[in-house]
Protein backbone atom coordinates (compact mmCIF):
# COMPACT_ATOMS: atom_id res chain seq x y z
CA UNK A 1 0.00 0.00 0.00
CA UNK A 2 1.10 3.38 -0.72
CA UNK A 3 1.76 5.89 2.18
CA UNK A 4 2.92 9.18 2.98
CA UNK A 5 6.12 9.55 3.81
CA UNK A 6 5.97 12.05 6.82
CA UNK A 7 3.91 9.24 9.37
CA UNK A 8 6.85 6.53 8.46
CA UNK A 9 9.77 8.80 9.56
CA UNK A 10 7.88 10.23 12.54
CA UNK A 11 7.69 6.57 13.71
CA UNK A 12 11.08 5.46 12.80
CA UNK A 13 12.65 8.65 14.75
CA UNK A 14 10.46 8.34 17.95
CA UNK A 15 11.23 4.63 17.46
CA UNK A 16 15.38 4.84 16.91
CA UNK A 17 15.41 3.00 13.56
CA UNK A 18 15.83 4.34 10.00
CA UNK A 19 13.86 3.62 6.57
CA UNK A 20 15.92 2.66 3.74
CA UNK A 21 15.24 5.12 0.54
CA UNK A 22 16.49 3.12 -2.43
CA UNK A 23 17.22 4.07 -5.76
CA UNK A 24 15.36 2.76 -8.72
CA UNK A 25 16.00 2.76 -12.30
CA UNK A 26 13.69 -0.21 -13.90
CA UNK A 27 11.08 -2.53 -13.59
CA UNK A 28 13.87 -4.87 -12.08
CA UNK A 29 14.99 -2.25 -9.28
CA UNK A 30 11.11 -1.50 -8.26
CA UNK A 31 10.56 -5.31 -7.91
CA UNK A 32 13.78 -5.27 -6.26
CA UNK A 33 13.02 -3.11 -3.50
CA UNK A 34 9.57 -3.77 -2.91
CA UNK A 35 9.38 -7.51 -2.55
CA UNK A 36 12.63 -7.32 -0.04
CA UNK A 37 10.97 -4.79 2.27
CA UNK A 38 7.48 -7.51 2.14
CA UNK A 39 9.81 -10.51 2.85
CA UNK A 40 11.22 -9.12 6.09
CA UNK A 41 8.38 -6.62 6.81
CA UNK A 42 10.20 -3.41 6.47
CA UNK A 43 8.13 -0.66 5.41
CA UNK A 44 10.05 1.08 2.45
CA UNK A 45 10.96 3.82 0.19
CA UNK A 46 11.02 3.20 -3.40
CA UNK A 47 13.41 6.74 -4.74
CA UNK A 48 13.77 7.94 -8.08
CA UNK A 49 15.64 10.70 -9.16
CA UNK A 50 15.73 13.13 -12.58
CA UNK A 51 19.03 11.34 -13.94
CA UNK A 52 16.71 8.49 -14.64
CA UNK A 53 13.89 10.74 -16.35
CA UNK A 54 15.69 8.91 -19.81
CA UNK A 55 14.56 5.20 -18.23
CA UNK A 56 10.64 5.92 -17.06
CA UNK A 57 9.09 8.72 -17.19
CA UNK A 58 7.33 9.75 -14.14
CA UNK A 59 4.00 8.47 -14.99
CA UNK A 60 5.14 5.55 -15.60
CA UNK A 61 7.45 4.63 -12.68
CA UNK A 62 4.06 6.38 -10.23
CA UNK A 63 2.27 3.48 -12.13
CA UNK A 64 4.60 0.99 -11.58
CA UNK A 65 5.26 1.04 -8.28
CA UNK A 66 1.54 1.59 -7.14
CA UNK A 67 0.86 -1.59 -9.21
CA UNK A 68 3.63 -3.33 -7.36
CA UNK A 69 2.74 -2.43 -3.57
CA UNK A 70 -0.85 -3.49 -4.46
CA UNK A 71 0.06 -7.41 -3.97
CA UNK A 72 2.46 -6.37 -0.68
CA UNK A 73 1.73 -6.07 2.99
CA UNK A 74 4.00 -3.25 3.99
CA UNK A 75 3.41 0.41 3.49
CA UNK A 76 5.65 2.00 0.71
CA UNK A 77 6.42 5.79 -0.26
CA UNK A 78 7.03 6.76 -3.47
CA UNK A 79 9.96 9.61 -3.79
CA UNK A 80 11.57 12.05 -5.94
CA UNK A 81 15.20 12.10 -4.95
CA UNK A 82 17.26 15.17 -5.25
CA UNK A 83 15.26 17.16 -7.36
CA UNK A 84 16.03 21.07 -8.26
CA UNK A 85 13.09 21.65 -11.06
CA UNK A 86 9.81 22.92 -9.54
CA UNK A 87 8.29 22.03 -12.57
CA UNK A 88 9.72 18.47 -11.94
CA UNK A 89 8.30 18.54 -8.38
CA UNK A 90 5.33 19.99 -9.42
CA UNK A 91 4.62 16.91 -12.13
CA UNK A 92 6.16 14.30 -9.69
CA UNK A 93 3.08 15.31 -6.87
CA UNK A 94 0.65 15.30 -9.76
CA UNK A 95 1.69 11.50 -10.88
CA UNK A 96 0.93 10.57 -7.53
CA UNK A 97 4.51 10.45 -5.63
CA UNK A 98 4.11 10.44 -2.33
CA UNK A 99 6.94 12.37 -1.45
CA UNK A 100 9.20 14.73 -3.16
CA UNK A 101 12.81 15.89 -1.66
CA UNK A 102 13.66 19.65 -3.17
CA UNK A 103 17.51 20.34 -2.92
CA UNK A 104 18.02 24.25 -2.91
CA UNK A 105 21.29 23.16 -0.92
CA UNK A 106 23.68 25.04 -3.98
CA UNK A 107 21.64 28.28 -3.24
CA UNK A 108 22.07 30.89 0.00
CA UNK A 109 20.85 29.81 3.05
CA UNK A 110 17.21 32.35 2.74
CA UNK A 111 16.49 31.54 -0.60
CA UNK A 112 16.51 28.10 -0.03
CA UNK A 113 14.28 28.34 2.80
CA UNK A 114 11.80 30.54 1.01
CA UNK A 115 11.64 28.39 -2.47
CA UNK A 116 11.57 24.79 0.26
CA UNK A 117 8.71 26.93 1.86
CA UNK A 118 6.57 27.21 -1.53
CA UNK A 119 7.25 23.88 -2.35
CA UNK A 120 6.01 22.55 0.98
CA UNK A 121 2.84 24.32 0.26
CA UNK A 122 1.68 23.40 -2.72
CA UNK A 123 3.01 19.24 -1.84
CA UNK A 124 1.56 19.45 1.73
CA UNK A 125 -2.26 20.62 -0.08
CA UNK A 126 -1.70 17.37 -1.87
CA UNK A 127 -1.00 15.03 0.81
CA UNK A 128 2.60 14.51 -0.54
CA UNK A 129 5.57 15.28 2.37
CA UNK A 130 8.91 17.30 1.72
CA UNK A 131 12.55 16.82 2.63
CA UNK A 132 15.00 19.27 1.71
CA UNK A 133 18.93 19.47 2.20
CA UNK A 134 20.99 22.38 3.98
CA UNK A 135 24.33 21.86 3.92
CA UNK A 136 25.97 20.19 0.67
CA UNK A 137 26.79 15.96 0.82
CA UNK A 138 30.31 15.28 -0.69
CA UNK A 139 30.85 13.63 -3.56
CA UNK A 140 32.90 10.06 -3.57
CA UNK A 141 33.30 7.13 -6.18
CA UNK A 142 31.13 5.65 -8.60
CA UNK A 143 28.67 8.70 -7.38
CA UNK A 144 26.25 8.65 -10.55
CA UNK A 145 24.73 12.34 -8.59
CA UNK A 146 26.21 15.26 -9.20
CA UNK A 147 28.04 16.82 -6.25
CA UNK A 148 30.17 19.72 -5.80
CA UNK A 149 32.26 21.01 -1.99
CA UNK A 150 31.14 19.59 1.28
CA UNK A 151 29.68 22.06 3.64
CA UNK A 152 28.26 20.31 6.87
CA UNK A 153 25.07 21.47 8.37
CA UNK A 154 25.13 24.27 10.82
CA UNK A 155 22.40 23.54 13.34
CA UNK A 156 21.20 26.83 14.14
CA UNK A 157 20.21 26.95 10.52
CA UNK A 158 18.64 23.72 10.61
CA UNK A 159 16.33 24.32 13.00
CA UNK A 160 15.26 27.98 11.57
CA UNK A 161 15.05 26.01 7.95
CA UNK A 162 12.52 23.33 9.42
CA UNK A 163 10.41 25.55 11.21
CA UNK A 164 9.88 28.42 8.58
CA UNK A 165 9.51 25.67 5.80
CA UNK A 166 7.12 23.41 8.09
CA UNK A 167 9.12 20.66 6.20
CA UNK A 168 8.79 16.89 6.91
CA UNK A 169 12.30 15.39 6.92
CA UNK A 170 15.80 17.55 6.80
CA UNK A 171 18.90 16.06 4.72
CA UNK A 172 21.90 17.09 7.04
CA UNK A 173 25.37 16.67 5.81
CA UNK A 174 28.04 14.95 8.07
CA UNK A 175 30.47 13.67 6.61
CA UNK A 176 28.53 10.98 4.91
CA UNK A 177 29.50 11.30 0.36
CA UNK A 178 27.52 10.40 -2.76
CA UNK A 179 29.00 7.00 -3.90
CA UNK A 180 31.32 5.21 -2.29
CA UNK A 181 33.71 6.13 -0.01
CA UNK A 182 37.30 6.80 -1.15
CA UNK A 183 39.17 6.52 1.95
CA UNK A 184 37.94 6.32 5.65
CA UNK A 185 34.70 7.67 6.40
CA UNK A 186 34.64 10.79 8.67
CA UNK A 187 31.47 11.27 9.82
CA UNK A 188 30.38 13.88 12.31
CA UNK A 189 28.03 12.67 15.19
CA UNK A 190 28.83 16.15 17.31
CA UNK A 191 27.53 17.77 14.49
CA UNK A 192 24.43 15.23 14.41
CA UNK A 193 23.78 15.50 17.99
CA UNK A 194 23.63 19.21 17.66
CA UNK A 195 21.12 19.02 14.66
CA UNK A 196 18.66 16.41 16.50
CA UNK A 197 18.81 18.52 19.73
CA UNK A 198 17.81 21.43 17.78
CA UNK A 199 15.74 19.91 15.00
CA UNK A 200 12.78 17.22 15.99
CA UNK A 201 11.82 16.69 12.69
CA UNK A 202 13.35 12.93 11.42
CA UNK A 203 17.03 13.51 9.85
CA UNK A 204 17.91 12.41 6.16
CA UNK A 205 21.46 10.61 5.92
CA UNK A 206 22.30 10.95 1.99
CA UNK A 207 25.07 8.45 0.67
CA UNK A 208 24.41 5.35 2.54
CA UNK A 209 26.17 2.97 -0.12
CA UNK A 210 29.65 1.67 2.00
CA UNK A 211 29.06 3.55 5.28
CA UNK A 212 30.44 1.29 8.25
CA UNK A 213 27.10 -0.38 10.24
CA UNK A 214 28.84 1.21 13.41
CA UNK A 215 28.59 4.47 12.62
CA UNK A 216 25.09 4.13 10.55
CA UNK A 217 23.57 2.76 13.99
CA UNK A 218 24.99 5.80 15.80
CA UNK A 219 23.46 8.19 13.38
CA UNK A 220 19.96 6.00 13.80
CA UNK A 221 20.58 6.53 17.36
CA UNK A 222 20.86 10.22 17.11
CA UNK A 223 17.79 11.03 14.92
CA UNK A 224 18.71 9.79 11.42
CA UNK A 225 15.39 8.35 10.65
CA UNK A 226 15.98 7.94 6.78
CA UNK A 227 18.51 6.85 5.02
CA UNK A 228 19.84 6.82 1.08
CA UNK A 229 21.01 3.66 -0.65
CA UNK A 230 21.89 4.50 -4.48
CA UNK A 231 25.49 3.31 -5.65
CA UNK A 232 25.38 -0.07 -3.98
CA UNK A 233 22.23 -1.15 -5.50
CA UNK A 234 24.12 -0.63 -9.30
CA UNK A 235 27.56 -1.45 -8.40
CA UNK A 236 26.30 -5.02 -6.84
CA UNK A 237 23.61 -5.72 -9.66
CA UNK A 238 26.46 -4.79 -12.49
CA UNK A 239 28.88 -7.26 -10.89
CA UNK A 240 26.76 -9.99 -10.45
CA UNK A 241 25.39 -9.65 -13.94
CA UNK A 242 28.92 -9.57 -15.41
CA UNK A 243 30.09 -12.56 -13.14
CA UNK A 244 26.56 -14.23 -14.75
CA UNK A 245 27.34 -13.37 -18.58
CA UNK A 246 31.45 -14.28 -17.70
CA UNK A 247 29.93 -17.98 -17.36
CA UNK A 248 30.42 -19.91 -20.62
CA UNK A 249 26.37 -19.94 -21.04
CA UNK A 250 23.91 -18.66 -22.90
CA UNK A 251 21.11 -16.75 -21.38
CA UNK A 252 17.90 -15.70 -22.28
CA UNK A 253 16.79 -11.67 -21.31
CA UNK A 254 13.88 -13.07 -19.01
CA UNK A 255 16.41 -15.10 -16.75
CA UNK A 256 18.74 -12.04 -16.93
CA UNK A 257 15.90 -9.94 -15.62
CA UNK A 258 14.99 -12.28 -12.59
CA UNK A 259 18.88 -12.50 -11.61
CA UNK A 260 18.79 -8.64 -11.58
CA UNK A 261 15.87 -8.90 -9.20
CA UNK A 262 17.76 -11.30 -6.73
CA UNK A 263 20.55 -9.03 -6.62
CA UNK A 264 18.75 -5.72 -5.78
CA UNK A 265 17.06 -7.81 -3.04
CA UNK A 266 20.45 -8.89 -1.34
CA UNK A 267 21.32 -5.63 -1.28
CA UNK A 268 18.26 -4.08 0.44
CA UNK A 269 18.10 -7.01 2.94
CA UNK A 270 21.82 -6.30 3.84
CA UNK A 271 20.67 -2.64 4.46
CA UNK A 272 17.39 -3.27 5.77
CA UNK A 273 18.54 -5.34 9.03
CA UNK A 274 21.29 -2.50 9.72
CA UNK A 275 18.74 0.21 9.58
CA UNK A 276 16.23 -1.57 11.57
CA UNK A 277 18.46 -4.84 13.19
CA UNK A 278 14.97 -5.96 14.50
CA UNK A 279 14.10 -7.03 10.69
ZN1 LIG B 1 21.53 12.26 -2.08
Amino acid sequence: MMVNLAALLQDARKNKYAVGSFNVYNFETVRGVVEAGNELGYPTIVAFGENYLMNMDLNEISALVRATSKRVNIPVALHLDHCKSFDTIVRAIKAGFTSVMYDGSALPFEENMRRTAEIVAIAHAADVAVEAELGAIGGGEFSNEESGEEIYTNPAQAAEFVETAKLDALAVSIGTVHGMYKGTPKVDIGILKKIAAAVSTPLVLHGGSGTPVDIVQECIRNGIAKINVNTEISLHTVNQLKATLGENRSYHLSQLSLSEIDSVKEVVKKYAVMFRPSC
